[in-house]
């Protein structure tokens, strides 16, 4: 029997909607060639929340057909025509808020009001940040030699391939999406096969705004499969990833088929280094807010932190007890809740694994340190505090991807330099002072793509985001963001012959 193409769902929360189940391409949802599917699964319960169809390489060049095939109208589009467009997506979502908040907690776990409501309402940021930069997309004009005038125009690619994980999954949609439909690209975006449900919901958005049919195509599908079609596909031109640094490989190495242009944001391993003359609770906030939100499962997570010997115990007592009174667990859509469970069972095994690692490695369990069946069915684990750790453990260099933390001690600024920077990764970096010429040398020294002082994990659609070393390749928001959209052409006008 095959799947219908949309089936009624009535959500926890008592919204109901109709979820679609097909592949969005062309501006309608079809059926997968083969006819395979995907189970989503509820974090909290352990149940099936619905299923969806899979898309494999036969699909993939369909969709890319699609897109190619709308490229031809596309390119010639104004930027003013785009930014409308764009414009009328942040109506629809602002219209929409609520409902796509509860099928964003209901497919990833994220607690409904503290997490997931935010997650789309910073989508329509993106979405109005980058409609704002559409007809603002200009080159410039070189003027060098009175025989000849040159000048720049900045293209957009053509097809765009984008691959994006389960943490965000709303979020990562909206990343790529609006400074490339913002470009002038046309564009294939395949969500995780952990979470599909939200972003076909999101698809629906685009017809309605009034996108024209195969400019955005988006499918669910396996990585091993679509995801890796996607990025070998000889007819697309750019691929943007969103994953685990061993999958950023792959996909770079896939790419080189035709040598298409590559971004990349991969994983991490952060540090946050708390000085001994930091703000002691600030420090203590920002450090929760860290490692702690959405699960932990976020890239720049900051999951090592570096106390002074001089503050390290009151901060560990100080860090327990906050996490203790501020991150309540339990079911995405009980109010005040702020920990959900882990998006899946392997995540979940995956984190247990690492806790008893980080156990059998001798670190100090200060708070946590097991799985919490007591807030529901799912995949639900307790924030989790390692103290004591060295270098050289596990739970130090390797990303979790989950609500654990590894503390350690440090005695000088050398120290902790050294300590912060000795990891293959290098997407975030925090530091904690009141000393404003320290604060400034430790941005200077950190190595990573984004330093914050007295804070972490502060994002901002105006500001570049993104890894260095094993973390990425390129930048997503901000006008650095939107410049992974286009290609400059160069245009040499000769003035020589009417002198
Ligand atoms: P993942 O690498 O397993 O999967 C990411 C995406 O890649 C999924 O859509 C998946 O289907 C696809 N994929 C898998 N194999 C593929 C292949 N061979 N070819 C092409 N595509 C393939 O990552 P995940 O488990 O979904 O997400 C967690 C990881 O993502 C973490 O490592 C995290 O740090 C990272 N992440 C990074 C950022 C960032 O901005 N740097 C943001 C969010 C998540």
């Amino acid at each position: 029997m095959s799947l219908p193409l949309e089936y009624e769902v009535t959500l926890p929360s008592g919204a109901k909607f109709n979820q679609p189940a097909g592949l969005f391409i062309n501006n309608e949802f079809v059926e997968s060639i083969n006819k395979k599917t995907i189970e989503s699964v509820n974090p909290s319960t352990g149940e099936i929340n619905g299923s969806v169809y899979a898309a494999e390489s036969e699909d993939v060049d369909v969709a890319v057909a699609a897109a190619r095939t709308a490229f031809k109208l596309w390119r010639k589009s104004t930027g003013v025509e785009r930014g409308n467009l764009l414009f009328k997506m942040v109506a629809l979502m602002e219209q929409e808020l609520e409902l796509l908040s509860d099928i964003e907690a209901w497919d990833s776990g994220k607690p409904r009001d503290s997490n997931a409501y935010g997650d789309v309402a910073e989508c329509i940021n993106v979405f109005k940040y980058y409609a704002g930069w559409a007809d603002k997309i200009q080159g410039k004009v070189i003027y060098q030699d009175p025989k000849k005038l040159a000048y720049t125009v900045h293209e957009p690619y053509g097809v765009c391939a984008q691959i994006i994980p389960w943490n965000y999954p709303m979020l990562m949609a909206a990343w790529k999406l609006a400074p490339a439909l913002a470009a002038g690209n046309c564009v294939v975006l395949k969500s995780s096969e952990i979470t599909p449900l939200s972003i076909l919901y999101f698809a629906t958005l685009f017809k309605r705004a009034g996108f024209p049919p195969g400019v955005v195509n988006i499918i669910s599908g396996y990585g091993a499969t679509a995801g890796k079609a996607m990025a070998g596909h000889l007819d697309v031109d750019k691929v943007a990833f969103t994953g685990s640094t061993a999958t950023g490989r792959l996909v770079q190495q896939l790419a080189t088929s035709n040598l298409k242009a590559v971004t990349l944001e991969c994983g991490g391993k952060s540090p946050l280094v708390v000085r001994a003359d930091a703000d002691l609770d600030q420090a203590v906030k920002w450090a929760a807010i860290g490692i702690m939100s959405n699960m932990g499962q976020i890239c720049t997570s900051t999951s090592r932190i570096y106390v002074h010997e001089d503050v390290y115990e009151s901060f560990l007592e100080k860090f327990a007890a906050h996490v203790t009174a501020e991150y309540q667990q339990g079911d995405m859509f009980q109010d005040n809740v702020v920990v959900g469970p882990q998006v899946s069972q392997m995540q979940f095994d995956k984190i247990m694994k690492y806790i008893d690692i980080g156990k059998s490695e001798g670190a100090r369990v200060v708070l946590g340190g097991e799985a919490n069946p007591s807030a529901g069915k799912g995949f639900f684990i307790k924030p989790t505090v390692f103290a004591d750790v060295k270098p050289s453990f596990r739970i130090v260099k390797e990303e979790i991807f989950g609500p654990v933390v590894a503390v350690g001690k440090f005695s000088t600024d050398e120290e902790a330099l050294e300590l912060a920077n000795s990891t293959e990764y290098g997407l975030g970096a925090a530091i904690f002072t009141k000393d404003l010429v320290k604060a400034h040398q430790f941005a200077a020294d950190l190595q990573a793509g984004q330093i914050w002082i007295n804070s972490s994990n502060d994002s901002d659609v105006h500001i570049p985001f993104g890894g260095t070393k094993m973390s990425g390749v390129g930048r997503e928001l901000g006008e650095y963001g939107l410049q992974m959209y286009t290609e400059t052409k160069a245009v040499h006008v000769n003035l020589g012959s009417v002198l």
